[in-house]
């Protein structure tokens, strides 16, 4: 066995199995490391033991490790709505903190560049997010939850003036900053039906897609739209939401229904897709988001459709 061949042995046991074959030319000594589902510290570690290891090495004066990580770890699943103003924002913020407390691991990428609101609902303004080796790392919003935002990077409205394509570098470096251990990343999507849309969904592969809308059928032609959009790019739909839908009176309970109620079930079998949540409109609900307190990380009775919409995502993830 040469030096190189035993030294190889002793890396690839040493990281069990997740080192490539060494290299060696001119003192300098390089490998590729898998560090797929490792948290920082392990990783961290495995780098400092591997790098001694291998300056024991005959001829070798520099150590490099590349880290590399798959990504079909991370499924990514999108919040998306064919409009504004339907509450995909706070679906995806509430969806993200429930899937949480289910035991998965989650990020959050607030994708809308253009009216990004994730900062708020989950109680990260200000906060900027550092980058290690040309990627960003996220920031942790309400209940721990790593996410990132346009929010972080500029100032509110700046980005308002980029185009298409500045968009969607800037939302590739959202998606590919280093998500750690996280399973699952959900992206809130900006509104409609756009190029931004499209060449996100094309360029992430989504693993899956879940479309909100409320129940007024303006909203939901939106939303077949969006639909559309989706399917045409292969990818698998999750289900549909319905948010705001009937209204608890504050003060006697009773139920009312003031954008009328049913409407997405019915869309969602016409369109044979899968009906996961109604969410009703619900003022404590509103007051929380916009006091960056998700009212999913609550034990309140707001918290509970959150939970059942989760627990049925989670479903849908684990069975891929
Ligand atoms: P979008 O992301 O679709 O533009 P947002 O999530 O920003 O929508 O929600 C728009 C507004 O509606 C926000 O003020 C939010 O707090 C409020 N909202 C969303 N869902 C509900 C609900 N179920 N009940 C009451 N207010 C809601």
């Amino acid at each position: 066995m040469t030096d190189i061949d035993a030294l190889s042995s002793r890396l690839s046991a040493l990281s069990s199995g997740r080192a490539s074959a060494p290299r060696l030319r001119e003192g300098v000594l390089t490998l590729v490391l898998d560090v797929s589902g490792l948290g920082e510290a392990e990783r961290d570690s495995m780098v400092e033991a591997l790098t001694a290891e291998a300056r024991q090495g005959e001829g070798v004066e520099t150590v490099r490790i590349a880290q590399t990580a798959e990504r079909h770890d991370l499924a990514i699943i999108a919040v998306a709505s064919g409009k504004g103003g339907v509450g995909k924002s706070t679906v995806a913020a509430n969806l993200a903190i429930a899937l949480s407390r289910l035991g998965t691991r989650v990020g959050l990428v607030d994708a809308d560049i253009y009216g990004p609101s994730q900062p708020r609902l989950l109680a990260s303004e200000g906060h900027r997010p550092k980058a290690e080796d040309k990627r960003l790392i996220p920031v942790l919003g309400a209940g721990g939850l790593p996410m990132l935002s346009m929010g972080h990077l500029v100032e509110p409205g700046r980005a308002v003036a980029w185009r298409g394509p500045m968009a969607g570098n800037a939302l590739g470096q959202l998606i590919d900053a280093r998500w750690g251990d996280a399973q699952v990343l959900i992206v809130d999507m900006p509104p409609g039906t756009g190029d931004v849309q499209l060449s996100m969904v094309q360029k992430h592969k989504p693993a899956g897609v879940v479309i909100v809308s409320t129940p007024q059928d303006l909203a939901l032609i939106d939303a077949t739209r969006a639909v559309n959009l989706f399917e045409q790019a292969g990818v698998p739909m999750i289900g549909l939401i319905e948010n705001m839908a009937g209204y608890a009176c504050p003060h006697c309970g009773e139920m009312s229904d003031p954008f009328g109620t049913g409407g997405a079930e019915a869309a969602a079998k016409a369109m044979d897709m899968p009906f996961l949540a109604r969410i009703p409109l619900s003022i404590a609900l509103r007051v929380a988001s916009d006091a960056g307190e998700p009212p999913a990380a609550t034990g309140g009775p707001e918290a509970e459709p959150f939970l059942a919409l989760a627990a049925r995502v989670k479903e849908w993830i684990d069975a891929r």
